[in-house]
């Protein structure tokens, strides 16, 4: 367990302080009480990280595929054999309920199970040329060293939405946890030195965004920099490795919205409010910050959702600095219900709904990251639809409606990555690609084969079939 051990970093297979011996205090969103120390990593340590992975590289790289896909899977089942440890480190570090890290423990091992089978399915393609005697074809091949730079809200999943593809394709991993979630981060990749992931492979430096994090974005020999995280930090790492055209995939917030037509079930509706705005305290990057409802069922589906909302669990945010920030953008709002710290230890903030904002306010445009959702009334689809797209995020959008028409009017029209019918703003899988437009993203696909995209290189190999005839 976490409780009062010191988090280290992992570089070459060996858990190491920071070399400054320098520390962060981790406390827990829960109670406010300290959970652990974090080492407290700078530009010197991450030099070291990078080191070990170069080094490591190429031997695992040489490996084949489906010899890689299997140590993926060994990771995948130790993960599934050890899921309530590393739930209740979650839970710890977070303050979620039991059930939601289980859950997301399971959704990180079905990524790993996902990339696993890989192995043996990584089809490439065959094609034409028009000179005579040639084959054409394609072969996937690694970056070298990725840098894995990631968000607190789902730990688990996020370390292994980017570990998993980006070891299956033959890099080595430098991962740079949020400082909120250090110890689950920890945790994966030790059972990854368990389950046959040679050291160096996946290391691991903690520390804070403009200490660990900005020094591994602007290292050299970094390849490739896999970035989830907000739309602010997503700008600053894209413009530091533009400098040396490394490639960049950025996952980042979302101000989702969730339409509620005149022939929605609302019952329905407000239970997939519900879930989708208050869930893991609004902190989910498809959280529906957005409902856009339809006015001649306005005042019925308000009345509900308010309802249902008072029977919410509540569940912490994950920093003091977090909830004051969420509770002051909604100091002033016309209030439906919540806006309020909760009267017990921890950094709890009642599910808010709020509404009567105006379209173009911070309120209506700023990803808050918190149990906040907004209340629109429009007339019509066409009112909805533009709605739903003006902002500067296209993430996730759902729409609750019983007409195909409109469901599939909506789905051509949103600005969205990923658009749901009659469900949550959600929907991401490991078969399934997610990502968003706009300032969501820089338009890769994470999870699904889609991935592979991003952690190898396309080489398409020319083959001269028949020099004699050419
Ligand atoms: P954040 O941008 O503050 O931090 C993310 C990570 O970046 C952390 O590890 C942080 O230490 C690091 N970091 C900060 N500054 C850095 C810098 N200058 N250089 C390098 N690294 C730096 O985001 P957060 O508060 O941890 O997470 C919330 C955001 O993540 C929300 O916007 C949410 O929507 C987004 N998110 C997106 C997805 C997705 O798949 N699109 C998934 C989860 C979360």
């Amino acid at each position: 367990m976490v409780a009062g051990a010191d988090v280290l970093n992992l570089i070459g297979g060996k858990a190491v302080p920071a070399r400054s011996g320098a520390w962060l205090e981790k406390l827990r969103p829960a109670d406010e009480t300290v959970l652990c120390r974090v080492a407290r990593s700078g530009a010197e340590d991450v030099d070291n990280a990078v080191a070990a992975a170069r080094e490591a590289q190429p031997a695992w790289a040489e490996r084949t595929a489906v010899a890689r896909g299997d140590v993926m899977r060994e990771l995948a089942l130790l993960l599934h054999e050890r899921r309530e440890e590393a739930s209740a480190i979650v839970v710890e570090e977070t303050g979620k309920p039991e059930e939601l890290a289980l859950g997301e423990t399971d959704a990180a091992v079905e990524m790993g199970l996902f990339v696993a089978g890989e192995g043996r399915r990584s089809y490439g393609r065959t094609t034409t040329a028009s000179m005579p005697h040639r084959t054409v074809l394609t072969l996937r091949q690694p970056l070298g060293v990725a840098a894995l730079i990631m968000s607190f809200n789902t730990p688990l999943p996020n370390i292994a939405w980017k570990a998993f593809p980006s070891m299956f394709c033959g890099n080595a991993s430098v991962v740079k946890p949020s400082e909120h979630t250090p110890a689950s981060a920890s945790f994966f990749a030790q059972l990854a030195l368990e389950a046959g992931v040679p050291p160096g492979v996946l290391d691991v430096v903690h520390g804070l965004g403009g200490e660990a994090g900005a020094p591994l974005v602007a290292h050299e020999h970094v390849d490739l920099v896999s970035f989830t995280g907000s739309a602010p930090t997503g700008r600053a790492i894209n413009e530091a490795a533009a400098r040396r055209l490394a490639k960049t995939c950025l996952e980042l917030g979302g101000k989702n919205a969730l339409v509620v037509c005149d022939d929605a079930d609302l019952d329905r509706a407000v239970t997939w409010v519900v879930a989708s705005a208050f869930s893991n305290a609004g902190q989910r990057c498809a959280s529906a910050s957005r409902v856009v409802v339809f006015d001649t069922v306005y005042e019925a589906f308000r009345e509900r959702l308010a309802d249902a909302a008072s029977d919410v669990e509540p569940q912490p945010v994950i920093s003091r600095e977090s909830m004051e920030r969420i509770l002051e953008a909604v100091a002033g709002a016309q209030v439906l219900t919540g806006s309020t710290r909760l009267e017990r230890p921890g950094w709890f903030v009642a599910p808010t709904i709020v509404e009567d904002v105006a379209r173009d306010s911070e309120l209506s445009r700023l990803e808050l990251f918190g149990p906040v959702t907004v209340l629109y009334r429009v007339r019509d689809l066409d009112e909805a639809i533009a709605l739903v797209n003006d902002s500067p995020y296209g993430l996730t959008a759902a729409i609750h409606t019983a007409s195909v028409h409109r469901a599939m009017r909506f789905a051509e029209r949103a600005q969205a990555g990923v658009v749901v019918v009659n469900a949550g703003t959600h929907g991401s899988e490991p078969h399934m690609g997610f990502g968003g437009v706009k300032d969501s993203g820089t338009g890769w696909r994470e999870a699904g084969i889609e991935a592979l995209d991003v952690y190898s290189e396309l080489k398409v190999v020319n083959l001269v079939v028949d020099p004699e005839r050419t």
